[in-house]
């Protein structure tokens, strides 16, 4: 699809879009490796490689230093600094994917589930949420799935969430072919993902944190039911505009599938 060779495979979608696992699994095909939530590692709070935590010998000053100091891209000294040869990150946001590759060397991965099953997510990690946050939440959904650049996008391709679920190795291995990427993984590798050695950041949870294993695990999907909804957003507008642009995601000679 592409006329250039592929070195950076970037997940784009909203927060809970199932980003960390699936850049996990990506970044287990030989050749790969997944750094996760790139635009941390600079932030004020210097967040850590999550499976080293300070004795990481990739996510550490050194590589502060020249992301901060070299010409060369953003995306490419990581590449660089895991030895891969195709990079996967999960910045998700098209906005900061422009920031760091604004010359769009990257193609993306534009990943989604039902905005409802978004919400059901995101309502699980709120304590006390305000009253307009489900709004606010999908606000942003629409925005990231209908970005448009300014002119010629990345190469892209969507990905439904649900279906890499049901069969995980075999999807995986899909999103390889359709990428030219000649490495492939068994499902002996997705039991044993955490397994690999990543080197990574960002995400809701710890991978390595063993009371998190629940909340990053990989479940064959279920039906949705609006009924499980956290609160009744069905009739918003925001709510009906969502689902029309998850249909036309669905729908697009664009997804991956079986
Ligand atoms: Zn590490």
């Amino acid at each position: 699809m592409n006329t250039h060779a592929i070195n950076h495979l970037a997940i784009r979608g909203t927060s809970f879009c199932g980003s960390t696992i699936v850049s996990y699994l990506l970044g287990c095909l030989p050749g790969c490796a997944n750094i996760g939530e790139s635009h941390w590692i600079t932030s004020q709070r210097s967040f850590k490689c999550l499976r080293c935590k300070d004795e990481c010998s990739i996510i550490n000053d050194d590589l502060r230093t020249k992301l901060s100091s070299t010409s060369l891209g953003w995306y490419e000294i990581l590449r660089n600094a895991l030895k891969a040869n195709i990079l996967i990150s999960s910045d998700k946001d098209p906005e900061i994917l422009e920031k760091y590759d604004p010359e769009r060397f990257r193609c993306e991965l534009i990943l989604f589930k039902n905005p409802g099953e978004n919400l059901i997510s995101y309502s699980k990690v709120l304590s006390t949420p305000p009253i307009d946050c489900y709004e606010d939440y999908l606000s942003n959904w629409i925005r990231i799935y209908t970005y448009r650049y300014s002119d010629q996008p990345p190469p892209y391709k969507y990905i439904y969430l649900n279906d890499l679920l049901q069969q995980p190795a075999r999807f995986i291995n899909r999103i390889a072919d359709e990428f030219c990427i000649s490495g492939k993984i068994s499902d002996n590798d997705i039991q044993l993902w955490r397994e690999h050695p990543h080197h990574s950041l960002g995400g809701n949870f710890d991978p390595w944190d063993v009371n998190c294993y629940h909340k990053i695990a990989i479940k064959p999907p279920k039906p949705f039911q609006e009924g499980s909804l956290p609160v009744d957003v069905t009739t918003s507008i925001a709510y009906q505009e969502a689902l029309s642009v998850y249909h036309d995601m669905l729908s697009s000679q664009n997804r991956i599938k079986f």
